[in-house]
């Protein structure tokens, strides 16, 4: 057994006036009694000094209102009063006493007070004191009237915070709800480091990116300054090389140089030795040379003269010749000028040679076409061999000199002076036959045309006399093809007519004669001269006395041409050595200027390489580190605009990032911890909940078989859901599993009844009040229902307020309340003393 109410002492709480201890006992009590006298005001009073708050839930709107009201004579109480004394003979309040006595008081001011054993003290305290001993002031173990509708009446998420309750799983709530602001604020604050982690990692990456480019540009500019020392270093290896390359190359120069200067030593000491002896040979050959001189000339004199003699054969050879010539041709000629009525060729020819403005004759000066030769010769007639001079004063002058030379007589046509006679009937041009004016069908020199139209223009050619007739004897002067010819007077001549000469009317012999009588003249000029120079040289000859060459000449000579020879080659030989010599000396300066220009190509190098420090250089040839500082440089400008200040700035932005880092990080470790609570409270809370109700609906299954053999359970709507709602159900003797909802009203009551007794068992209590739970039971349920009371009080205090006689009957003590003028009194007790 635990503790248990003793007594319980009202004065002026609610219809209690007087004051009035109901001593209860251990066990089964009942309090019975008439509607409204009194009995649930019992309960009422418990609740109160228990310390329920609530007016509402002690049946007031106000606190004072608890206190006793008089009517019919009695006045109001003062205050309103409630004790409760407390068996403490267990020990289960922390107190040596053998009795705990707790009072509550309200006055009318509805100021309440709480005492301790009579000692005034704090609600705290008493509910702390109370619930050592398990006892609470809204406990389950407190049934009021009505409670057992209400638990009917509820919807089954209702019902199941009675689970939430007896579990305590309120404690987890609570937990849960604090771990829901904590991970609130830990997300407020997450949020907030992550609006800063986001800015700054912005400008973090900017500034790692510029640090990079800053990093990869110091990278460069060491890689370059590398690269341009290997550079100068290399250089400056090359240049040493070479200058000592120089150095041995002109040694071995000199030295060639040396030995080449000894041999022209040489050579020159030959060569001025020969030379001394080609001179004495020379001086004895200048006394000998006179004497070979006069024999060249005596040589070239007889040559001369074979030659002159063969010469003169030749010409009077020719001469011979051409005069042969000539008078076979002046035989022939001579015939000819019996047929003409002129002066003789050779007078032509001297007049034509000899005299300015005499062109010739007029029928040497017209070509003639082989066809019309006999008609022009004939048209022509006593005109042919008319001279065609100038003007009138050569015509003049020549017949001045013909008279002169008493060499014949000749017609003259001066082209200034003659008139031509031209032919003006054309009609006849077109006529069948006829050719065309004579003038027409010859060429000539147009200067002559004047004299030419004189003796060609007014004679047609036609085809025959036949052509002629036709035409019209005297119609016009007219020559037929074989040299008929009809006059205008109308006279005609005719018949055969000899040719001279085939080819021409004029005589091409006497152009020949011509020539062979001009040359004939050279011929014989040239015999003269040749005749005179034969006889000069045959005068020299015998001037010149026979010469001797002398054997000592041919030796000289001999001699000279040797030594000529030999100095020749020995000079060759010099100028060989000289020309090495020159080469030599110019490749010994090209190699102490290409010596200089290193030297001072090595000084500047060890300046170039003096600016950098000692370092490992690159020993690669000269072109690639060329190439590859090239290369660096690109890269380096490659990298545009460069912020130095970056690589430290980064750095000190990255501590102070990874701080805002280790700050987020720790918020969210924070975070993770609150979800980690927020689960264990979770998982504790369904963990103690599930038991709870499995334990509950164990305990729900005895009662409810006790009561009535029947089974039951209490489940929940989805088993894994625990804010779903609780199902009451159970299987009333012979029938199917049921909701409570589905019950009759009995046995709704019954159920509830099991469902309250099962909390009772799950989470016991020292005592329990229950205000007229049997109210709507049957004679038979409310007996069962006796019973499992009966049986229980065997482990804790029952005050069971009831009408039901039955219940009444199980009871260990009943107490009898009944009204008395507004106050209620208790009877059959054992009234406390006054
Ligand atoms: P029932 O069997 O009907 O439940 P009951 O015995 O439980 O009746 P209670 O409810 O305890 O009756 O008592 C009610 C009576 O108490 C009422 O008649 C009411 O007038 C009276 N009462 C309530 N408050 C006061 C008060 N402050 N002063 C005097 N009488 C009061
Ligand atoms: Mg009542």
């Amino acid at each position: 057994m635990q503790t248990q109410i003793s007594k319980l002492t009202l004065q002026g709480f609610k219809s209690f006036n007087r004051k009035i201890s109901i001593p209860l006992l251990n066990g089964f009590n009942v309090i019975c009694g008439p509607n409204g006298a009194g009995k649930s005001n019992i309960c009422d009073a418990i609740c109160f000094v228990l310390g329920r708050i609530s007016a509402k839930s002690l049946r007031a709107d106000k606190l004072h209102e608890l206190i006793f009201r008089g009517n019919d004579g009695r006045s109001n109480a003062d205050y309103a009063s409630v004790s409760l004394f407390l068996d403490n003979s267990k020990k289960m309040f922390p107190f040596d006493d053998e009795e705990v006595n707790i009072t509550r008081k309200v006055n009318r001011g509805g100021v309440s007070i709480y005492k301790l054993n009579g000692r005034t003290t704090t609600r705290e305290k008493i509910l702390q004191v109370l619930g050592s001993a398990r006892i609470f002031p809204d406990g389950h173990n407190i049934v009021l009237q009505g409670d057992i509708t209400e638990i009917i009446e509820m919807n089954d998420v209702g019902r199941r915070s009675f689970i939430d309750e007896i579990s305590g799983i309120s404690e987890y709530n609570d937990k849960k709800e604090k771990a829901g602001r904590d991970l609130e604020s830990v997300n407020q604050k997450l949020k907030e480091a992550e609006i800063i982690i986001t800015q700054r990692f912005d400008i973090f990456k900017k500034l790692e990116t510029e640090r990079n480019a800053a990093l990869k540009f110091q990278t460069l500019q060491n890689q370059l300054t590398l690269l341009k020392a290997s550079y100068a270093w290399k250089k400056f290896q090359t240049l040493d090389e070479a200058v000592k390359k120089i150095g041995d190359d002109l040694q071995k120069k000199e030295e060639i140089n040396g030995q080449l200067n000894q041999e022209i030593e040489k050579v020159e000491a030959v060569l001025e030795n020969r030379e001394q002896s080609v001179k004495n040979v020379a001086a004895e050959l200048v006394d000998l040379s006179k004497k070979i001189q006069v024999d060249k000339e005596v040589t070239e004199l007889r040559t001369n003269l074979m030659l002159t003699k063969d010469r003169l054969d030749f010409n009077i050879r020719e001469s011979e010749r051409l005069s042969s010539m000539i008078s076979r041709l002046q035989a022939f000629e001579s015939r000819v000028e019996e047929s003409r009525d002129s002066i003789p060729l050779a007078v032509r020819t001297i007049l034509r040679q000899h005299l300015k403005g005499v062109h010739g004759r007029i029928m040497d000066l017209v070509q003639v076409p082989e066809k019309y030769r006999t008609a022009m010769e004939i048209a022509a007639a006593s005109h042919k061999n008319d001279m065609v001079v100038e003007d009138e004063h050569v015509a003049s002058f020549c017949i001045d000199f013909l008279k002169s030379e008493k060499i014949g007589r000749a017609t003259f046509l001066p082209l200034n002076k003659v008139r031509p006679t031209l032919f003006r009937d054309n009609e006849f041009l077109n006529w069948e036959g006829v050719d065309g004016v004579c003038s027409e069908l010859i060429k000539y020199d147009t200067k002559f045309m004047s004299a030419v139209e004189f003796v060609f223009g007014n004679t047609l050619i036609v085809k025959n006399l036949e052509v002629a007739k036709s035409i019209g004897v005297g119609k016009a002067r007219m020559v037929t093809l074989d040299g008929d010819l009809v006059e205008r007077s109308g006279a005609m001549t005719g018949g055969y007519f000899i040719k001279l000469h085939p080819k021409s009317i004029e005589s091409t012999s006497g152009k020949e004669l011509e020539g062979y009588i001009e040359e004939k003249t050279r011929v014989s000029e040239q015999i003269g001269l040749l005749q005179e120079a034969i006889v000069e040289m045959e005068g020299k000859l015998k001037k010149y006395s026979k010469l001797e060459n002398t054997s000592e000449i041919i030796n000289l000579e001999k001699l000279r041409i040797s030594s000529d020879q030999e100095i020749d080659q020995v000079r060759n030989k010099r100028k060989k050595f000289f020309e090495r010599r020159i080469e030599l000396q110019q490749e010994i300066n090209k190699l102490k200027i290409e010596g200089a220009r290193k030297e001072a190509e090595i000084e500047n190098a060890k300046i170039d390489l003096a600016q950098y420090g000692e370092m490992k250089y690159v020993d690669e040839k000269l072109t690639v580190l060329d190439e590859n500082i090239k290369k660096t440089f690109r890269e380096l400008t490659s990298l545009g605009a460069i912020n130095m200040k970056a690589i430290d700035e980064f750095d000190k932005f990255r501590n102070e990032f990874d701080e805002y880092k280790k700050k987020y990080e720790k918020i969210l470790e924070e975070k993770k911890a609150v979800l980690g609570m927020i689960e264990k409270i979770e998982e504790k809370r369904k963990e103690v909940f599930y038991k709870t109700l499995n334990e509950l609906s164990k305990h729900f299954n005895d009662v409810y078989r006790r009561m009535t053999r029947g089974e039951a359970s209490l489940v929940l709507e989805n088993p894994n859901d625990l804010e779903s709602g609780l199902i009451i159900q159970a299987n009333p003797e012979g029938k199917n599993v049921v909701n409570i909802d589905g019950m009759s009203g009995g046995e709704k009551t019954l159920t509830a009844l099991a469902f309250l007794f099962a909390i009772q068992k799950y989470k016991p209590a020292p005592f329990y009040i229950l205000d007229e739970i049997d109210a709507a039971l049957d004679k038979e349920n409310t007996r069962k229902v006796a019973e499992v009371i009966k049986s229980f009080s065997k482990d804790a205090q029952f005050i069971v307020i009831t009408h039901n006689d039955q219940t009444i009957k199980y009871g260990d003590s009943v107490f009898g309340c009944t009204m008395d003028r507004g106050e209620t009194r208790i009877l059959g007790l054992e009234l406390p003393k006054l």
